[in-house]
C-alpha cells in the first residue's frame, strides 16, 4: 500500500511585515496557519477562498519557492526542505506550475516551439529534429496544431496562450500540475475548453492537479475534493459533490450562494458574506470568519475551531455546525432526511434552525 503523492502538514507562513527580518515584537502577516492535506495520485484538489486569503502562498510552498516559517511538504513520503541537488533536481521534474498570467509568464522573444521545449531541454540536449517532434506531441496533446510552433506569445489568443502554459509544464511529464488561478483570466466559454483540457490530460495521463481558484464556480466541474480557505486557514475540506450539495460551514455556503451557476437542482442558500476580510496582520480572535458569521456564538470569538471529521468523509472547523465535542450539527438542507438522528437532538435541533435557506 502507497501513501498519497502530496502531503502537507501543518504548514505556516509568516511574512515578516516591512523589516525584511523577524525580530521579536514586529507584526507578521499571517498569510498560511496551521494548513493540512493530502492529494492522491491522478486526484485534484481544489483550493478556494477570497483573495488574501493565502492560496497562492500555499503554491508557492508547495514548489519550494518560498520557505515554510512551519510545517512541512512531503513527496512520496520524502520531505522536499530535506532534498539536495540532484534529488532536488529529479523532484522539481515532477511538480509543474501554470499561472494566472500566461502573457506575462512566457517568454515574449521565444516562438510557442521554443517556450514548450524549453524545461525539456534544461535536463537534456536536444537535436533540431527532437526539438520540432516534441513541439509538435506537446502542441497536439493541448488540442493546438502543430504550425504553431513558430508562432510568437503576442500572435496567440489568451486561451492558445494558456495552452501553452500547459503544454510547457507537461513537457517533463509531472506527476502534479499546481494550477494557480489558471482560467481566472480567461472568458468563460474559453474557460470551459481549458478545464476539459485538463480534465481529458488527467484522464489520458493519471496527472494529479492542485488547483486553485477565487471561483467556486470554476471548480466545481473539476474538484474531485475542495478545500477552502479563509484567512490563511481551512475551514472546509470535503468531496466535491459533497461540499456543493451540502455546505457545513456557514462561509463554504455563503461563497456557493454567490457562486453565479445557474443549477436549478441545486437548493439556493440566501446566505452572503457580508464586510470585509479582515486583515492578515491582525486576524480576529478565535475563528476568523467570527464577525462576518451569521451563526457565530460566544465561543466563536475565543477559540480557533479545530478541524473536526464528519461522518461523510469532510472535515469543518466550526463550533457551531462541527462542535469538536458532542454530535457533529447537520445543516439544515430541505429534501434530506439522511440526518444523524441522534444529532437532532433537543439542545441542537435549535441551533441547526438558525441556519440560513
Ligand atoms: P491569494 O493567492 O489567496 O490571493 P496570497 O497567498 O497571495 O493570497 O496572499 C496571502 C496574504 O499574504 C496576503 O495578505 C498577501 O498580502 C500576503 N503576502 C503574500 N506574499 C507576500 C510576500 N511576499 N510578502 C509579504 N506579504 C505577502
Ligand atoms: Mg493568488
Amino acid at each position: 500500500m502507497s501513501g498519497p503523492l502530496l502531503k502537507v502538514e501543518n504548514l505556516t507562513k509568516h511574512y515578516p511585515l516591512g523589516a525584511g527580518i523577524f525580530k521579536k515584537g514586529i507584526p507578521v502577516i499571517r498569510a498560511v496557519e496551521d494548513v493540512s492535506f493530502s492529494v492522491e495520485a491522478g486526484e485534484t484538489l481544489c483550493i478556494v477562498g477570497e483573495s488574501g486569503c493565502g492560496k497562492s502562498t500555499v503554491a508557492r510552498l508547495l514548489m519550494r519557492l518560498v520557505e515554510p516559517t512551519g510545517g512541512r511538504v512531503l513527496i512520496d513520503g520524502t520531505d522536499i526542505a530535506s532534498l539536495k541537488k540532484d534529488a532536488l533536481r529529479a523532484w522539481r521534474r515532477r511538480m509543474q506550475m501554470v499561472f494566472q498570467d500566461p502573457y506575462s509568464s512566457l517568454n515574449p522573444r521565444l516562438t510557442a516551439g521554443q517556450i514548450i521545449t524549453e524545461p525539456v531541454e534544461n535536463f537534456e540536449r536536444l537535436s533540431r529534429k527532437q526539438r520540432q517532434a516534441l513541439a509538435a506531441d506537446l502542441l497536439r496533446q493541448v488540442g493546438m496544431a502543430p504550425e504553431m510552433m513558430n508562432r510568437l506569445p503576442s500572435e496567440l489568443s489568451g486561451g492558445q496562450r494558456q495552452r501553452l502554459g500547459i503544454a510547457r509544464a507537461l513537457s517533463l511529464k509531472p506527476s502534479l500540475i499546481i494550477a494557480d488561478e489558471a482560467v481566472s483570466a480567461l472568458d468563460v466559454s474559453v474557460q470551459a475548453q481549458i478545464l476539459n483540457l485538463l480534465l481529458d490530460l488527467q484522464q489520458q495521463m493519471g496527472i494529479a492537479f492542485v488547483f486553485i481558484s477565487h471561483d467556486l464556480g470554476v471548480v466545481e466541474h473539476i474538484a474531485h475534493r475542495v478545500a477552502v480557505m479563509y484567512l490563511g486557514r481551512i475551514v472546509e475540506l470535503a468531496p466535491s459533490e459533497a461540499l456543493f450539495a451540502k455546505p457545513v460551514h456557514p462561509y463554504t455556503e455563503a461563497l456557493i450562494a454567490a457562486a453565479p451557476v445557474p443549477d436549478p437542482t441545486r437548493v439556493r442558500l440566501e446566505a452572503s458574506v457580508e464586510g470585509e476580510v479582515p486583515s492578515p496582520i491582525n486576524p480576529p480572535t478565535g475563528c476568523a470568519f467570527h464577525p462576518r458569521c451569521p451563526l457565530a456564538i460566544e465561543r466563536c470569538c475565543i477559540e480557533v475551531p479545530p478541524l473536526v471529521p464528519m461522518a461523510d468523509g469532510r472535515v469543518v472547523a466550526c463550533h457551531v455546525r462541527a462542535p469538536a465535542t458532542g454530535m457533529p450539527i447537520q445543516p439544515a438542507v430541505k429534501g434530506d432526511h439522511t440526518l444523524d438522528p441522534v444529532a437532532m437532538s433537543e439542545s441542537h435541533s435549535a441551533q441547526a434552525s438558525r441556519v440560513p435557506r
